[in-house]
């Protein structure tokens, strides 16, 4: 099955394009008597298996056709005897989503808007570099953590993800980016940094992430998946207990009024619990693996050199990286964009206090692909009111 639909191939989406995939393809099957195997760790599809009386061997070779080769069909997966086709035919599916639309970036940055049922729709990015090729893929339609500066948020939390429905947009972007499953791998890294706040869906997530670092799945490494989070510390915890991987803190401020504001979730959590839970994390691994702090910069807001020398006493000692990300407007945002010579001046304050600091690049901006701008399509949303935000006027 080809997820990008009979009229679209990668190669000829025009820059810029947005492409409308109406009805490019039905449903594969009917919903609901089928369970998708893109919600199935190895670990669960072993116990399916031998509940069902086959070898557990057999779910690693399903598991190799499926992330491996990229193959959908059964009828496909040639060393799967004849009468076990037939049975997993009678129970399961591999079924990725459909595509809505599909948008690329002069920048060579592609964004697909997916249906995940009940009229909603998820984004994916994926942002090609020199030396790796990132997926940003979604947890939630919707968010409910309510940052300030973030459009998701602005939308509300319609529903969690299922794993499937995480796991299938790896798969579907490996598909539509053409490469081959085994040996050309156009994704080397997964960001959890698209659409929702992945630790407030756990349940769904864990599995995702053992899917995308299993050798039987897609064998990406752990530094290569990085779960990116506002800070929810009981599941920081759980998350360090359950699987080994990276991890990404959104902290936008060093202080807690600031970031009462800015990142809601604080008044839960403040600073310092979340700082306790990231040395926690980091002391169970090894020190090579920073937490990345992501900083999004707002004109006025957080930049200030006073704040970045806040920030540094913050994070003094700890394994960390600090991500400045310039702010993605979006309409009606109250936020404006940090200049470049403040982000200059905020990295360098760091930097003489000895913290790795990099600002990242934006991309895809011109298809509303750039972190925070991602939107999809939110129906039924809790709709949520802002506070007022301390705004220097100097
Ligand atoms: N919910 C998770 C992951 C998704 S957001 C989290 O918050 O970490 C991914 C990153 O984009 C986060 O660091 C988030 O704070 C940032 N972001 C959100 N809105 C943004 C915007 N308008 N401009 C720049 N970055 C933004
Ligand atoms: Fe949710 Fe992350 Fe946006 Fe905050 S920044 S509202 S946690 S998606």
């Amino acid at each position: 099955m080809d997820p990008t639909g009979p009229t679209q191939t990668p190669s000829d989406v025009p820059e810029g394009a947005n492409l409308v995939a109406s009805e490019a393809r039905p449903a594969a099957v009917p919903a609901g008597r089928f369970t998708n195997l893109f919600g199935m760790d190895r670990e669960r599809l072993r116990a399916e298996f031998a509940s069902i009386g086959e070898k557990p061997f057999r779910a690693d070779q399903i598991m190799q056709w499926i992330y491996r080769r990229g193959v959908d069909d059964f009828g496909g997966m040639t060393n799967i005897s004849k009468d076990l086709r037939a049975r997993l035919e009678s129970s399961f599916v591999v079924r990725p989503p459909e595509l809505l639309t599909e948008q690329k970036s002069i920048d060579g940055t592609r964004k697909w808007v997916l249906k995940v049922g009940g009229g909603q729709a998820i984004e994916t990015v994926f942002i090609p570099e020199k030396d790796r090729g990132t997926l940003c893929i979604s947890s939630q339609v919707g968010c409910a953590m309510d940052c300030a500066f973030c459009s998701t948020g602005q939308q509300g939390l319609n529903r969690n993800l299922d794993t499937a429905e995480i796991v299938a947009q790896v798969w579907f972007a490996a598909k539509a980016l053409g490469g081959d499953f085994q040996n050309e791998r156009v994704i080397s890294n997964v960001v959890f940094m698209g659409m929702g706040e992945p630790l407030a869906n756990y349940n769904a997530v864990l599995p995702a992430v053992k899917i995308l670092q299993d050798d039987f799945g897609f064998g990406l490494s752990k530094r290569r998946v990085t779960v990116s989070t506002s800070g929810l510390v009981p599941f920081i915890d759980r998350l360090r207990e359950d699987v080994d991987t990276a991890l990404a803190v959104s902290l936008h401020a060093p202080s807690d009024d600031l970031r009462n504001v800015l990142v809601p979730i604080n008044k839960k959590y403040p600073i310092a619990e979340l700082m306790d839970a990231c040395r926690r994390y980091t002391a169970q691994r090894d020190h090579k693996m920073h937490i990345v702090y992501e900083y999004v910069m707002l004109d006025g807001v957080n930049d200030s050199p006073a704040q970045a020398r806040d920030l540094a006493k913050l994070l003094n000692g700890m394994p960390a990286k600090v991500n400045l990300i310039p702010f993605n407007p979006f309409p009606e945002t109250r936020f404006k964009r940090s200049r470049p010579e403040a982000i200059e001046a905020f990295a360098n304050v760091l930097r003489a206090k000895n913290i790795l600091a990099t600002t990242r690049k934006t991309r895809g901006d011109d298809i509303d692909a750039a972190c925070g701008q991602l939107v999809g399509k939110v129906l039924n949303k809790q709709k949520r009111r802002l506070g007022d935000i301390p705004v220097r006027t100097a």
